[in-house]
């Protein structure tokens, strides 16, 4: 998984409320403007896979 980065799949996302994953990431990589889709901030990202696991929609994947 090393090689994967992570994927906001905005498409998923229904963006009508603060995304669950923001609070589930244990380094703040995934934030949020408004109710818009998260982005992910690769360079902090440690791709535990929290995120992909937590959000109901599959919002966020690897690729
Ligand atoms: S994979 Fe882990 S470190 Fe990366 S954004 Fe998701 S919860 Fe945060």
């Amino acid at each position: 998984m090393s090689n994967r980065k992570l994927v906001v799949v905005t498409a998923n996302c229904p963006q009508s409320h603060a995304c669950p994953s923001v609070k589930i990431c244990p380094v703040n990589a995934l934030v949020q403007d408004g109710f818009n889709a998260p982005s992910g901030l690769q360079d902090k990202c440690i791709k535990c896979a929290k995120c992909v696991l937590y959000c109901p929609m599959k919002a966020l994947v690897f690729e």
